[in-house]
Parts: C-alpha cells; structure tokens; sequence
C-alpha cells in the first residue's frame, strides 16, 4: 500500500512538471519578445494597452495571479499591520474583499504564527472577512475552479509592481500572467515584502522554480502613472533582487495617459 501511494504520488508530481514545462513554453514567444524589446516597446505596440487600466471593480483581491481584477495586496493584507489596512482600504475606495483557496500569503501568515499551516485558508477567510466587517463591505471567497491558473502551480513570469492601482493583465495572453501588487495603495515596505513573497513563491516548488534561468528570467515589471514615477518604483524594485542574480530582472513602462 505504502509503495502503491509512493508510486501514485510520484506519478503526479511527473505529470505536474510536464504540465509546467509545456505551459512555461506556451509562454516563451511573448517572453522573449518582451525580453528583447524591453515593456517600453513591448507595451507600445499593444492597440489595447488602456484596457489594462479601468479597474473592473473597487474589490480587494490577493496578488497572486490566479486573481486577477479590481487592486492587490497579498493575502488581502494578511501579512500587513490590520489598523493600516482598514485605513488604507477605506481610503482607497474599497468595495469588496477577497480571500482565495491555496492562498500562499496565508500559508506564510500561519508558519509566521506557528498556526497549522494546512488550515492556511481557513486562517485567509478569517482574516478577510474579519477586514470585511470592519469597512462595512461584503466578503467573498474565490474558490480554486474560480481562479485563473491551474490550481497545483502558479503560472506567473513577473510581478508588475502597479503605481496606478488599477493595473490588470486581462487573458494572460499579450501580457504575461503575473503578480499585482497595488503598489499606489500601500507603502514601499510592504509592497518590497510582497514581491519578495512572490519571488518565493515563483521560485519554490509550487511554481517554475529552476525553470526560470538567465535565459528565461522572471521579470519585476514597474508601472508609473508618469515616466518619473516608474523610474522611482524600478529603483525601489531593485532592492529585493540581489539574491536571484541575472535569473530576475527589472523592467518596466509607464501607463498610457488616457
Ligand atoms: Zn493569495
């Protein structure tokens, strides 16, 4: 029975990297594209660029790239100080928050409070509905089959790290899937931790992990709202990138003016 289980388990993981492979080089075309160009060009060259800039609603979700839309902040401010978070939130006009299945934000806010890591998501719905209560707005659970990424590995490239607070990169197809972080709507401490979750995140085992090499870096993506602005935020980004070396790289563009 055990070498039966050994076996199937085996059998998965097998099939879990076949199926990262082949969606990492379902990504290569465009990613090598933007490499080379750089997101200035790139994005230039997208007739429906503004469309990635009409937030498509005032909810807060996570920034994992699963969950997409409206603005981001990991686990929906579960890694941040609560009062702040009410009080950004509320300034920022929110409407509705957020938690998700196989939130990795969680996971990090239950081993940082020696809680029972397997009940992450318990701990996720908990804290946002609780974030809910305190602004007065309605609280929703997105569940794994609502998200937009297979639900046993991430599929983001890059964290765009979003000055407008409205950022989205729509179907994932012209623009990367990645991670948002609403960088507008928190302060520089928190969204430089945020990307350093993200970046552990795309680097350990639920996501491309050593995939991800020279060739095919991951990308820290800066959007300003004017060029100042994302010069400013690819300073900041360049922070957090010291230990992954060439395999990260920082890159960005400035919002279309609209
Ligand atoms: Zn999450």
């Amino acid at each position: 029975m055990y070498f039966m289980e050994k076996g199937e388990n085996n059998m998965n993981q097998n099939e879990t990297q076949q199926k990262k492979i082949t969606i990492f080089e379902e990504q290569n075309e465009t990613l090598q594209k933007i490499k080379k160009e750089g997101f200035v060009k790139y994005t230039g060259s997208l007739e429906k660029l503004s469309d990635s800039f009409v937030l498509k609603d005032g909810a807060i979700r996570c920034i994992d790239e699963g969950t997409p839309g409206g603005m981001h902040s990991a686990g929906s401010g579960i890694l941040r100080n609560q009062s702040e978070v009410v009080d950004a939130f509320k300034n920022a006009g929110v409407t509705e928050i957020t938690s998700h299945d196989g939130c990795g934000a969680a996971k990090l806010y239950a081993k940082a409070n020696g809680l029972d890591e397997s009940k992450a998501d318990e701990y996720g719905k908990k804290w946002s509905e609780e974030i809910a209560k305190q602004l007065g707005v309605p609280h929703q659970h997105i569940s794994a089959s609502e998200m937009k990424r297979p639900s046993e590995f991430h599929i983001a490239r890059t964290v765009y790290y979003d000055g407008t607070g409205k950022f989205d990169f729509g179907e994932g197809k012209e623009l990367p899937p990645g991670f948002i972080i609403s960088r507008k709507i928190q302060t520089k401490d928190d969204s430089l931790k945020e990307t350093e979750v993200a970046l552990s995140i795309a680097f350990g085992h639920h996501g491309f992990s050593d995939l991800i090499t020279d060739e095919n870096p991951f990308i820290l993506v800066a959007i300003g709202e004017t060029a100042e602005d994302t010069e400013r935020l690819k300073k900041e980004l360049a922070e957090v990138t010291h230990e992954y070396d060439k395999k990260v790289i920082i890159d960005g563009f400035t919002a279309p003016s609209f």
